[in-house]
C-alpha cells in the first residue's frame, strides 16, 4: 500500500493530456493505495454548482478509483479553495484541511499547498484571507455563475497586469519565504513537509530544531507531470511524459 502526492495539475478543457495524464497515474494505483491531491488540480473553481462535462468526467474518473479501493484525498489550492463537499461526495474523496498531518512510512508528514508559505505576496495574503473567509465565500457563491465568471475573469487581468509591471519582483514573491519553513515545521513536530504551489519541484534539505530535515516541493503539469511516492519505501520525486 503506497502513498502518491501530486499537486498543481491546473486541468483544463484546452489542455487534454493533463487529464490523460491522471487517467494513467490513476490507472497505475493498486486498490488499497492512497493518492493525496495537493490543491491547484484546477485551473479554477468557480462552485460545486457550475458543472459541464469535463468536471463530470473527472468526477466520474475519481469516483471509480476511489470505489475501487483507492483512497482519495483533496486539498484545496489558491486556485480551487472553492472545490466544496459536493465535489468530494460525487467523486469519492476527503478533503483534507490545509494544512494535515498524515502517517507515511511510520513518519508523521506535514501537508500544504504551499501559497499559505508565500508571506512576502502581501496583496495575495490579503486577497487568501479574505477568500477564505465563509460569509466572502457564501457572497461569492450566492452570485450567478456567470458573474462569478466576469469576477474571476477581472481578478485575473489584474493580477496579470500587477505581474507585467514588475516581473522580477513577482518571480522572487512566488517562492517561499525560506525563514517561514522551519517555523512551521517546528510547530507541527515534523521533519518532512511536502507542498506544491511555487512549481519548482526539487528535495531540500534544511534544518528544524537543530535536526535534519527535508522540504520535498510537488511540480506542476504544464510540460510533463509530477509524482511523489513511497511505493518502493523511501518517498521518491519523479517526473514522467505526458502524452
Ligand atoms: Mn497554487
Amino acid at each position: 500500500m503506497a502513498s502518491y502526492f501530486i499537486s498543481d495539475l491546473h486541468l483544463e478543457p484546452g489542455q487534454p493530456q493533463i487529464l490523460r495524464g491522471l487517467q494513467h497515474l490513476l490507472g497505475q494505483l493498486q486498490a488499497g493505495d492512497k493518492l493525496y491531491l495537493l490543491g491547484d488540480i484546477f485551473e479554477y473553481w468557480i462552485g460545486d454548482d457550475v458543472s459541464n462535462g469535463f468536471v463530470d468526467g473527472i468526477k466520474t474518473l475519481l469516483r471509480e478509483h476511489s470505489q475501487r479501493g483507492i483512497t482519495l484525498y483533496f486539498m484545496h489550492g489558491n486556485r480551487d479553495f472553492l472545490v466544496g463537499q459536493s465535489f468530494c461526495q460525487q467523486s469519492g474523496a476527503t478533503l483534507l484541511p490545509d494544512p494535515s498531518i498524515v502517517d507515511v512510512n511510520g513518519e508523521k508528514v506535514l501537508l500544504m499547498h504551499g501559497d499559505s508559505l508565500c508571506t512576502r505576496d502581501t496583496a495575495y495574503m490579503q486577497f487568501r484571507q479574505m477568500a477564505r473567509n465563509p460569509q466572502w465565500q457564501a457572497m461569492f457563491l450566492g452570485k450567478t455563475p456567470q458573474e462569478r465568471i466576469e469576477f474571476a475573469n477581472a481578478a485575473r487581468k489584474e493580477s496579470q497586469a500587477k505581474g507585467q509591471q514588475n516581473m522580477a519582483a513577482a518571480a522572487e514573491i512566488l517562492d517561499v519565504t525560506p525563514e517561514e519553513v522551519p517555523l512551521i515545521m517546528a510547530q507541527h513536530g515534523v521533519t518532512t513537509l511536502i507542498h506544491g504551489h511555487t512549481h519548482r519541484p526539487a528535495v531540500h534539505n534544511l534544518q528544524v530544531n537543530g535536526q535534519a530535515a527535508r522540504r520535498i516541493v510537488l511540480g506542476d503539469w504544464y510540460n510533463k507531470g509530477w509524482m511523489l511516492h513511497n511505493r518502493a519505501g523511501e518517498l521518491q520525486l519523479e517526473s514522467f511524459e505526458l502524452n
